[in-house]
This record gives C-alpha cells, structure tokens and sequence, in this order.
C-alpha cells in the first residue's frame, strides 16, 4: 500500500462485503458509516447499480453497477436515501448470433441437455451462459461448479466464441459475457480519471481475483488490492483503515 495512504476504498459486493445476495451485516454496515468520514467509498458491482443499492439496503454510497455500463450516485432526501442513475448504456446484440455461439458451445464441450434457454439476454447488452440452462433448479445450479474447476478449464474456449466481449466465471453455474470496453478495471480507471484520483490512492477490496473471475483485471493492475478470501474477514481490513 501507499504510504500516505487510499484516499478511496472501492468495493466488490458479493463475497466481498456480504454472502452472494444477501444484505450487509450491522457490523460491517458501521465500519463503512464510519469510514465514510475519511474515506470516499465506491462500489465495483458486476450487476445494476438498483440490485446493489437494494442488496445494500440503500447504504449511501457511489456506485459502479454492470461492470461500469451503470454509475449511480446517493442522495439523501429528507430522512431518504436514493439512488440517481448518471448513466445507463445499452449495447445491442446480435441475438442470433449470440444464440448461435452457445449452441455452438455446448456442440464442443457437451453442455446437454439443459433446461429453459440457451442463453440469456440482458437489456444492458450483456449475456449469460448458463450450463444447465435458465430454467435449471437452484440446487443443480449450486452443485454444479462451486469451486469454479470445471468452468476454469473450459474458460479459454468460451472467452475465444465471443471476442468482442469480456467472459467471467460468474454465478454457480454460468459465465457472465460483457461487451467491450466493460469492465471494472475499465470502470475504475475512469473514475479516476473523472475524479482526479491517481490508480495508487484507491484500495481495491475483491475476492474473484482468480483465472476469468471478475475482479481478475484490477487483481492484476497498478491499483492497490487487498484480496478477501472469506467476506468475515473484510471488517478487519476496514478496521486497520480508521
Ligand atoms: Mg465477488
């Protein structure tokens, strides 16, 4: 880290601050009220900017939402928090192309049969893949791929079907396309540049540093990065900080 230290601690959410989906703790909820006051706070999200402050349960902080596509600031009304969008972008996608290339991965690599839809569409532009398709039960999903091995050995060959996107090892049972430039060291960078923050005053605080995981790319920039391995011991590092 820095000598003089972050001016800004940026944020992953699940796995990061919380369990997948679920909402902060009291305690980790206080560590971050009180690093406001020396801190500006920024979270990193992989999805919309609405999820994360919901999730959140509109804590009052910036955030990045759908690898930088969304940014979103807080506002206090009367005793309110909410949410303004800045900015919202949308790219367009050849759906049948994009339904084509599953298809065709699931021909290479033997991904049958699956349940529901061979891929899904996101307004934003972004695409899931999921394995066992979209209408596969929660529990096969969860007991598919929790510590990510086999995706990671397929990770190459899906990531090269779609070269104009970014591919994430993402969910339990799924990869997460993201259109290019998307994506949160791209994000972050703009920050930066926005807000005039050089790359070492911001603190990184990402668990999915791993090969295709989503904070993969800041894992291996310039900016300062304190991998989480488990999201009990984020208060921690909250608490070296204040
Ligand atoms: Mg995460």
């Amino acid at each position: 880290m820095d000598t003089h230290g972050p001016k800004v601690l940026a944020f992953d959410l699940d796995g990061t601050l919380t369990q997948h989906k679920s909402p902060l703790s009291p305690e980790c909820r206080e560590l971050l009220m009180r690093s406001r006051e020396r801190y500006k706070l920024l979270m990193v999200g992989a999805g919309s900017c609405r999820r994360i402050f919901t999730q959140m349960e509109n804590f009052p902080i910036q955030i990045i939402g759908n690898y930088g596509m969304q940014f979103a600031d807080v506002e206090q009304e009367a005793s309110e928090t909410v949410l303004i969008l800045q900015s919202d972008r949308k790219v367009e996608v050849n759906t049948e192309l994009a339904v084509a290339r599953a298809n065709e991965l699931r021909k290479m690599l033997g991904y049958f049969p699956y349940k529901g839809e061979t891929i899904e569409i996101h307004e934003s532009g972004m695409l899931t893949f999921p394995i066992l398709g979209t209408e596969a039960s929660i529990a096969d999903k969860l007991a598919y791929d929790p510590d990510r091995i086999k995706r990671r050995k397929v990770y190459a060959q899906v990531r090269d079907m779609f070269p104009e996107y970014k591919v994430y090892i993402g969910g339990s049972s799924s990869f997460d396309i993201v259109p290019h430039p998307y994506a949160k060291l791209h994000a972050l960078d703009l920050y930066c540049r926005q807000n005039r923050f050089s790359h070492d005053e911001v603190l990184y605080f990402g668990d999915d540093y791993g090969l295709g995981g989503n904070d993969e790319d800041v894992y291996l920039s310039d900016i300062p990065f304190q991998c989480i391995d488990d999201y009990h011991d984020t208060p921690r590092y909250l608490e070296r900080l204040l």
